[in-house]
């Protein structure tokens, strides 16, 4: 059996004209002699009355703590929603269509509700279904406990919901339907010649999306790539072949294909702010594990860490800067927030072990007088912190530089 499963996102299940396309693409890949399994998302983005965040202010609006549990069963509903309407448009059209809840489709998770992670996925009913010449189509974004109760994955959780039933399933393909042509280099409303890439590896793409590229959820990245699956990242708007993400290798080492680029993509994090905590000669390395102790304690995560005998630089959040500061003071720390941060991350898979790739990347900074507040590097991407009002500057000389606007 050739299975495929195809993830309709927000946009592509918006209104019935638009999932009339979404409709064909279903018939299409039927007609390619594959048995697709339908993920769905929310109908709509913001604003829309069954989208998720509506759901979400329908609950915060009347209750303001409402607990994570109870948000849970109300974001539940969009999906579910989502899956009813696609379930009878298929119907409607002839095809033998069965809607699923996320628990129905196998997919059982943690109880960490709002964010939970998935235990299991137990495929036993989607294959008979597919034995049967059926047509699941499945609540993305959702699973179930242990215990029957319904839980979400994250937002943009449906991607995960995608992966995690392609890996269960062993299918031959996922198919990611969302509102652009595919991933591209740099986000187009900052940079007008950015590209949409063909073929990227899963490692980049998840560097991507760590860092700001609203592209895929990392994580459907991370279950596809344990199973070596594909994914494409498609429009269900246009018959553009999309971006196709696997397993790609510089040199022809056994992955599915190979590239020859030194830079994939550039991108950028916003509401970022760097803390420089100032230390003398007598505190030693145990102020750093105090400082670093006192960030974890409070639930803080830190990035871009340097460590001088000076002084620690590194950044947090920005929605975390009063409660940092607050703790600093109150350990006698002096030290200094500089508000209004960004770090832009040029990622590409092939820059590893390739010469004055840092060198071009200063470069390109420094010939536009864009400060570089701290940097950090690993064999896959060169990160720097400026601040917020360069980002595009930032972005657009980096895309130039290193060969992505030709
Ligand atoms: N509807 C959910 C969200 O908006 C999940 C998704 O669309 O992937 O986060
Ligand atoms: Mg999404």
């Amino acid at each position: 059996m050739r299975i495929i499963v195809q993830k309709f996102g927000g946009t592509s299940v918006a209104s019935p004209e638009v999932r009339e396309l979404a409709l064909r693409k279903i018939e299409k890949a039927r007609d390619q002699g594959f048995n697709p399994v339908v993920v769905v998302s929310a109908m709509g983005r913001k604003g829309a009355p069954y989208a998720t965040d509506t759901l979400i202010d329908i609950a915060r609006s009347a209750y303001k703590y409402i607990a994570d549990r109870e948000l849970d069963q109300i974001m539940c509903c969009g999906e579910i929603i989502s899956a009813v309407i696609m379930t009878g448009m298929l119907q409607a059209a002839g095809m033998d269509a069965v809607m699923l809840t996320g628990g129905m489709a196998g997919i059982i998770t943690d109880e960490h509700f709002t964010d939970a992670r998935i235990l299991k996925c137990d495929p036993t009913k989607i294959i008979n279904l597919l034995k049967q010449g059926k047509v699941p189509v499945v609540c993305g974004f959702q699973g179930m406990t242990g215990e029957n109760e319904f839980t979400t994955l994250g937002r943009g959780g449906s991607d995960t919901s995608a992966s995690a039933l392609g890996a269960a399933l062993n299918a031959d393909i996922i198919e990611i339907y969302t509102d652009v042509d595919g991933i591209m280099t740099a986000d187009p409303r900052i940079v007008e010649n950015a590209k949409i890439l063909d073929c990227i590896s899963y490692g980049e793409v998840c560097q991507l999306a760590h860092q700001g590229a609203k592209v895929i959820h990392p994580r459907a990245v991370e279950i596809a790539m344990q199973k070596n699956i594909p994914l494409v990242v498609k429009s269900t708007f246009s018959e553009a072949p999309g971006t196709l993400i696997t397993n790609i290798a510089k040199e022809d080492t056994g992955g599915s294909a190979v590239i020859d680029r030194v830079a994939t993509g550039v991108t950028y994090l916003t509401n970022i702010v760097q803390v420089k905590v100032h230390l003398d000669d007598t505190m030693g390395t145990d102020a750093s594990f105090e400082v670093f102790k006192t960030m974890a304690d409070n639930g803080i995560s830190v990035d871009l860490i340097n460590i001088h005998p000076g002084e620690i630089m590194f950044t947090i959040n920005a929605d975390h800067a009063e409660k940092a500061s607050i703790k600093l003071k109150r350990l006698n720390y002096e030290f200094e927030i500089v508000e209004h941060c960004a770090k832009v991350s040029v990622v590409g898979g092939g820059m590893r072990e390739v010469p004055g790739v840092m060198a071009s990347f200063i470069e390109a900074l420094s010939r536009n007088k864009i400060a570089i507040l701290q940097t950090v590097d690993s064999h896959t991407s060169i990160s720097v912190l400026v601040l917020q009002s360069d980002i595009g500057a930032a972005v657009k000389s980096l895309h130039e530089k290193f060969g992505l606007s030709n």
